[in-house]
């Protein structure tokens, strides 16, 4: 496997630390517990988006794009990240907005949306829930297109196999790094959402015969939807790294006990590691995708589904700004008697 011979612009300087959790792990009881700071990627708070951006950018640009469209929440992390790399590529961004609840997008909403405002987006538009995004981007891109432009359509999460190269990158990293620390981990945790940072993890890590099993925590869909949806990103991007042996059936693993009512939505289990983490190791997770992954993973290690003496890694991808928007989630825990 050969990732350089992909086009491929840098957003981060050199690697992502991988730190050991002493006071989390100490505290927990469980295996010791490390984390790769993948919050820590380019681009203010920077995220996973930013590993897949990195190849997608580089596409649009060998293609002569002029400009660049995605899709996300209100909220989206991607959008935002999205946008930071195409204004410093000095290309157009537009945003097509999924509005969860009708007529609830507001322009005026803090955390990530904010930043769209700031980084001077080039039009957004919101779409209903449920919207056929894809088509939506194309209608943008027509648009684009009608006044002269060369739009590049960019899924949602950057999730397809030229974005997932961005977590082949990471497994790579991540193997050797953990060579060069002189840790063998013996399972490795992620968010497993629109499966881009899932997929290329798995691919990678097989890839490369690592035999350091990989789980998924959803964050939104059942694993009926979710495992299928990983597995086939998974196999498309082991494709177009040009491996063609079919990947293993227990390639994929995902839990889907930790979403609660949905996407987004607030879990006491959430809450609690959010504020577990900052206080014991001052790293902050994000209440949408993090906060309910490392939920996810200290439930399991709970159960016995790691044991003591093993050494797992959780890989943090980002999404701090959400944590300012949806900060009421935490009045309940932080202010118990009350706010005033
Ligand atoms: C998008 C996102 C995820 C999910 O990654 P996918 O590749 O979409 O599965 C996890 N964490 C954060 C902070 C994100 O923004």
């Amino acid at each position: 496997m050969n990732l350089a011979r992909f086009p491929r612009r840098r957003y981060t300087e050199g690697w992502t630390p991988m730190e050991l959790l002493s006071r989390l792990s100490e505290i927990v009881g469980g295996p010791e517990i490390w984390i790769k700071r993948d919050d820590y990627l380019g681009f203010f708070p920077g995220g996973n988006k930013t590993r897949k951006l990195e190849f997608l950018l580089a596409d649009a640009l060998s293609g002569g794009s002029d400009s660049v469209i995605t899709c996300g929440a209100p909220q989206s992390n991607h959008c935002r990240l999205t946008l930071a790399a195409a204004r410093k590529e000095g290309l157009e961004c537009h945003l097509v907005i999924e509005e969860r609840v009708a007529g609830t997008y507001s322009k005026r909403e803090s955390g990530n949306n904010f930043l769209f405002h700031l980084m001077g987006v080039d039009s957004i538009r919101a779409v209903p829930a449920k919207s056929d995004m894809p088509a939506e981007m194309e209608k943008t891109a027509e648009e684009l297109r009608k006044a002269g432009k060369k739009p590049y359509v960019i899924p949602g999460g950057g999730s397809n196999a030229v974005g997932a190269l961005g977590y082949v990158a990471c497994a790579e990293e991540i193997l050797a790094q953990s060579f060069e620390k002189g840790v063998s981990f013996d399972r490795i945790f992620t968010t497993s959402g629109s499966a881009g940072t899932h997929a290329g993890l798995a691919a990678g890590l097989w890839a490369n015969r690592s035999g350091i099993p990989l789980t998924g925590v959803n964050i939104s869909r059942p694993n009926e939807l979710q495992v299928p949806l990983v597995r086939k990103l998974a196999g498309e991007t082991a494709g177009l790294l040009g491996i063609d042996d079919p990947l293993p059936d227990d390639l994929i693993q995902c839990f889907d006990g930790y979403v609660g009512e949905g996407y987004s939505l607030p879990t006491e289990a959430m809450i609690n590691a959010v504020v577990l983490l900052a206080r014991s190791e001052s790293i902050l997770l994000d209440p949408v995708y993090t906060g309910k992954a490392f939920a996810g993973m200290l439930d399991l290690i709970g159960k016995g589904f790691c044991k003591k003496g093993e050494k797992i890694l959780f890989v943090h991808t980002g999404g701090i700004p959400a944590l300012f928007h949806y900060r009421q989630y935490f009045d309940g825990v932080l202010f118990p008697g009350g706010r005033e």
